[in-house]
């Protein structure tokens, strides 16, 4: 395991504790997979990965770790249109463009919604927790196809 994979599931350890939540083998556990990927999991993915560090849990537990901790906001859940939504770490605040024709994917950063954050927040009063998000669309690729297939 990585030098900052490994700090930074001691510092999400050390917050959970912080907080006064229970250190769980599959809080922890599912804490360090995650730590490791540094990318996204579905919870089947993660279920996979405590089993080959044969830790004893069942697929409804991992599913409900998960959730509890997407609840307490330590991971993100969100759907990339993939089927199952994928979990991750907060650690690099970004997004997904996601193509609902070709399924490709675009990582784009947080800054994006920086002005809606400050507009929704001054014009209702309102703090949205857009941590992770997908915007379904069409990519580059499919719309010059759909233009081309009009053309025809
Ligand atoms: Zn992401
Ligand atoms: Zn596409």
């Amino acid at each position: 395991m990585p030098d900052n994979s490994i700090n930074h599931y001691h510092r999400l350890i050390q917050e959970l504790r912080a907080r006064g939540f229970r250190i769980t083998t599959p809080r922890c556990w599912t804490l360090r997979v995650l730590s490791e990927q540094s990318g996204h999991m579905t919870s089947e993915q993660v279920y996979q990965s405590l089993h080959e560090y044969d830790i004893q849990v069942d697929e409804a537990t991992v599913y409900r770790t998960l959730q509890w901790l997407a609840d307490n906001r330590i991971v993100t859940r969100t759907n990339l249109g993939l089927g199952a939504d994928v979990f991750s770490l907060y650690h690099e605040p970004h997004h997904h463009l996601v193509c609902l024709n070709c399924r490709a994917t675009i990582e784009i950063d947080d800054s994006v919604f920086a002005d809606l954050r400050s507009d929704l927040r001054k014009a209702h009063g309102f703090v949205p927790q857009m941590d992770h998000f997908a915007i379904f669309g069409l990519c580059k690729l499919c719309q010059s196809q759909a233009t081309d297939q009009a053309a025809d």
